[in-house]
């Protein structure tokens, strides 16, 4: 078992302790365990503990537009990439455990039309607006958009979630609990989820709504890192019990 494998199977292991303090429902470990993915996994089949749950996700940028670019030591590595294997392993999970999932795309696609430049003022405009418009036909209770960061120094690494400066409680309710499962179950981010202005595709989106940037693809261990197929399969388990931590209510207290 690579470290990471045992990395993500310590994970599970620690998740399925740490959450019966909370959830009383066991099954969020079942749906953990069950993922084919995790190393001589269980046949225990998948609970449905999200049943019900709508869960608009973005992997951010494609098609025309790559997102950060650069050499990697096995060759090129484009963000649109990374984001949309996470997102894709992260929709395999959220079904599992009941949710229905709306991607914004689901290959190497940006979603701009002819004459959105005219339409939306600019290419890049009417890529987010139609990406909030696909979200939004499918009525989603919750919104996330996955990026990869980078930064001109190559010292700054850690994922962070991002939420409207001027948005709703709940969209920050949702990005603070997608990065405590970020910090917990990779180990990899001692950031803390952050108010931030302006971004353009949540103010399109009226529900809970969080950017996700999982690392820097400018500082080398992060690179190493997301180029990781297990790592990348950790993050979309991080993901899903930040999702899990939102949408399912806290336990009362016993006695
Ligand atoms: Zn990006």
């Amino acid at each position: 078992m690579s470290p990471i494998g045992r990395r993500m199977f310590g994970a599970a292991l620690a998740l399925a302790t740490g959450l019966t303090g909370w959830l009383t429902s066991s099954f969020l470990i079942t749906a953990a365990l069950g993922a084919t993915w995790l190393p001589e996994a269980p046949s225990i089949p998948a609970a449905a503990i999200l049943d019900g749950l709508v869960v608009a996700i973005d992997p951010g940028h494609g098609g025309y537009d790559p997102g950060v670019l650069l050499q990697g030591r096995e060759g090129k590595v484009r963000e649109c990439d990374l984001n949309l294997a996470i997102c894709l392993s992260l929709r395999d999970i959220l079904a599992r455990a009941g949710a229905k999932v709306i991607l914004t795309r689901t290959a190497d696609v940006d979603l701009t039309r002819p004459g959105d430049e005219t339409l939306y003022g600019s290419v890049a405009r009417g890529d987010l607006c139609r990406r909030a418009q696909v979200a939004m036909a499918g009525g989603p209770d919750l919104f996330i958009s996955v990026h990869c960061n980078a930064f001109p120094e190559s010292q700054y690494r850690g994922s962070q979630c991002f939420y409207l400066e001027d948005g709703s409680p709940a969209s920050r309710r949702l990005a603070e609990a997608i990065q405590g499962e970020l910090a917990r179950v990779t180990g990899e981010t001692d950031r803390m989820a952050n108010r931030r202005q302006g971004i353009f595709l949540l103010k399109e989106v009226p529900v809970p709504a969080a950017t996700v940037e999982l690392g820097f693809l400018s500082n080398p261990r992060d690179l190493e890192l997301l180029t990781n197929p297990d790592y990348q399969k950790l993050c979309a388990m991080a993901i899903f019990f930040g999702i899990c931590r939102f949408a399912l209510p806290e336990p009362t207290p016993a006695g």
